[in-house]
């Protein structure tokens, strides 16, 4: 595998901290996009004021921008993301290349596993996001 699949996610790394006490890696993600980090929050008891019980939150890694969606179901997970993936194509003339996630890709169903494959947008499993940090460290002793 090449070097810029180990970009790091300092998002992953943070959600896995109690406290933040390491310093940024220097292989942070090298452009716009091409590492964003999803999850999916809830299903919440209480529902936002339009019926929503999750939220799908998204981070560019490269600019810590954020982007928050609200959803009924986890089943709008997929519409989601195709709206995000063409968003960015069409308002930055980027594609997203990876994809992480502090809990794995498990909230993926099959139809948006599908879908990156069918983009060529690479999925990194936690085990991956583990092997970085180890990597990482190494590298600043
Ligand atoms: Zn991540």
């Amino acid at each position: 595998m090449n070097k810029e699949f180990y970009e790091y996610c300092d998002v992953c790394h943070r959600g896995g901290q109690t406290r933040s006490t390491f310093p940024l890696s220097d292989s942070r993600a090298k452009r716009p996009f091409s590492l964003i980090h999803c999850d999916l929050w809830g299903r919440y008891h209480i529902p936002s004021l339009s019926g929503c019980h999750y939220f799908l939150s998204i981070v560019d890694v490269y600019s810590s921008a954020i982007w928050v969606f609200l959803l009924k179901d986890k089943i709008e997970t997929f519409e989601k993301l195709v709206n995000f993936h063409a968003m960015v194509k069409t308002q930055f003339g980027l594609a997203i290349q990876r994809v992480c996630s502090d809990h794995g890709v498990k909230f993926m169903d099959r139809k948006v596993q599908k879908f990156l494959i069918k983009n060529n947008i690479i999925t990194r499993p936690p085990v991956l996001i583990h092997l970085n940090k180890m990597v990482g460290r190494t590298k600043k002793s």
